[in-house]
């Protein structure tokens, strides 16, 4: 049995009823062979796919909060610090029912290549909690936030590990978390990132992961002669990623026709309107239903279905699994040229596979999303120099990382034969730069 394939074995006896984790493990070492195969008896005595796939440090904790009502809950709190061999942990704090350790870990696991293909110094980290923020009063989510920093913050650090947002985790969270860290430590650093632009927050971060999904896309396209303009669009997800994916697809000339949440989905054949689902969903947190009831030319479904639609270009950008391998088939029978992860993981497996055997321009979560955490490095950088930059140098250095990233992804295929598979071309050139930095540091 391969190297690999032994790691991948034991990955999945020594976690149990982690299947996402699993997944994730798989698809990055099945993908890593050839460059396994050519340091095989090296990386074996180092055992350093055992490393990499075991967390430096892994917490979870009791959270206590209590509701307006006086009645007292308590959720889990998680923080997997997977890997520091390249700067500190680095990941988002995702708050949602189905978060478990495995989800953590997966999460965690895939953010150090990520983080890694950003070409700047942050290792990889993740965590969360089971808690719900739908439906909570401020006041509660403050109670929460306020509890989980009260455990979180001995384990923290602008040197050691900056937490970010991610599903549930926006502007208000990050706030709350923020000012109870501020309180305990009696010190303001830049230990999270995604904070408000008036106590420490970078310009162009809330928009950063949508924008460098389109970015690197288009940067794509032009590499195969292709342009944005006049394609439409297919894009899953309301929340953050989704909302600056879609309002930047048309700043470039494409129509987004598509946008979904964890009830139903929209089509609307004018193209969705930004502000008017900004305002639904980061203003009122109101439910889709309410943009069809606002716009004429919409109509909302129930359930899933937004694979369905005929477009040129899917966008995936609410939730890991959500792209099946019979919604794959669909988009390549309605003609889609091009599918990029604005979400993590998204894809199924055997979609991805079906997508890259069909020769779909297939950009993966961890190169295509990689533009929230790469902004996110940026503003660990005006928070230590104690600088705000402005939108458009941020914005900037967004779109060169972007495009710097979607060459050396297509380089690193081309090297090992794999042209065009940026799932192998993304985790090789992260992982990379990781096992150096590894091996650099000797067995530990
Ligand atoms: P948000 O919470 O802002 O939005 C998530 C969206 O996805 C919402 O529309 C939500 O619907 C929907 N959704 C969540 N869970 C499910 C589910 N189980 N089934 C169907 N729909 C669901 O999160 P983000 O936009 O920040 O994150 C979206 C994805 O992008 C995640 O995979 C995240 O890890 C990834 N990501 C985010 C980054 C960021 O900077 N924010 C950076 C890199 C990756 P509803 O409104 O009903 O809850």
């Amino acid at each position: 049995m391969s190297y690999v394939n032994e790691v991948i074995d034991r990955v999945i006896q020594e976690n149990p009823n982690e299947p996402e984790f699993h997944q994730a493990v798989k698809e990055v070492l099945l993908s890593l062979e050839p460059v396994v195969a050519q340091n095989e008896a090296q990386f074996r005595r180092d055992a350093l796919l055992e490393r990499l796939v075991n967390p430096e440090r892994q917490l979870k904790f009791r959270v206590s909060w209590i509701d307006d009502n006086g009645q007292v809950h308590v959720n889990t709190g998680y923080r997997v610090q997977f890997n520091s061999a390249i700067g500190p942990y680095k990941g988002g704090l995702r708050l949602h029912p189905s978060v478990n350790l495995g989800i953590i870990k997966f999460l965690g696991f895939e953010q150090i290549f990520k983080n890694s293909l950003t070409g700047l110094p942050i290792g990889g980290g993740k965590g969360g909690s089971d808690f719900d923020p739908k439906g909570k009063s401020d006041r509660e989510i403050m109670a929460f936030c306020q509890s989980f920093m009260t455990e979180l913050f001995r384990h923290i650090g602008a040197d050691t590990d900056v937490p970010a947002g991610d599903i549930g985790t926006g502007a208000r969270e990050i706030g709350f978390m923020f000012g109870q860290y501020k309180r305990l430590r009696n010190q303001f650093e830049g230990v999270l990132t995604g904070k408000g632009l008036n106590f420490g927050g970078s310009l162009a971060r809330t928009e950063a992961t949508g924008y460098g999904l389109l970015y690197i896309l288009d940067e794509a396209l032009k590499c195969r002669g292709l342009s944005l303009t006049g394609k439409t669009i297919a894009v899953s997800g309301a929340g953050n990623v989704a909302i600056y994916a879609i309002e930047k697809a048309h700043q470039l000339g494409a129509k987004v026709v598509t946008c979904s949440d964890s009830t139903g989905w929209i089509y609307d054949e004018a193209g969705i309107d930004v502000a008017l689902l900004k305002e639904i969903k980061e203003v009122k947190r109101a439910r889709l239903t309410a943009y069809a009831d606002a716009r004429p030319s919409a109509v909302y479904h129930e359930g899933r279905g937004v694979w369905s639609t005929k477009c040129d270009i899917a966008l995936p950008c609410a939730t890991q699994n959500e792209l099946h391998l019979a919604d794959a088939e669909q988009l390549v029978k309605n003609g889609v040229i091009a599918v990029a992860e604005g979400a993590n993981m998204p894809s199924t497996e055997d979609a991805t596979n079906y997508l890259l055997e069909q020769k779909i321009l297939f950009l993966p979560a961890k190169a295509a999303n990689a533009g929230g955490v790469a902004t996110s490095a940026l503003e660990m950088s005006q928070n230590s120099e104690r600088l705000h930059w402005t939108f458009e140098k941020v914005d900037k250095k967004l779109q060169e990382i972007m495009v710097n990233l979607y060459h050396n992804i297509d380089d690193a295929a081309k090297k090992y034969g794999f042209e065009g598979n940026y799932v192998v071309g993304a985790n090789i050139a992260g992982f990379e730069k990781v096992a150096q930095a590894m091996n650099a540091q000797g067995i530990v």
